[in-house]
């Protein structure tokens, strides 16, 4: 995988083909055009994900 520069996205660049656990922190999603973007620790993950619970839990997580 090249680094640098923009992804150069393909049809099925957007298809999930699996996700691995990284020790008990992160996951690796892997796609259906070989790429692997990165890992997504669950902090990530949590700070992204719009649902309440979550956007509750990142509030209290922050620090004034
Ligand atoms: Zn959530």
């Amino acid at each position: 995988m090249a680094g640098g520069g923009p992804q150069h996205y393909r049809q099925n660049s957007f298809v999930l083909l699996g996700v691995e656990p990284m020790g008990n922190y992160a996951l690796q999603p892997t796609w259906a055009d070989g790429h692997t973007f990165g890992i997504w620790t669950f902090d990530r993950l949590r700070a992204v994900c719009p649902c309440d619970e979550c956007r509750n839990a990142a509030a209290s997580n922050a620090k004034p």
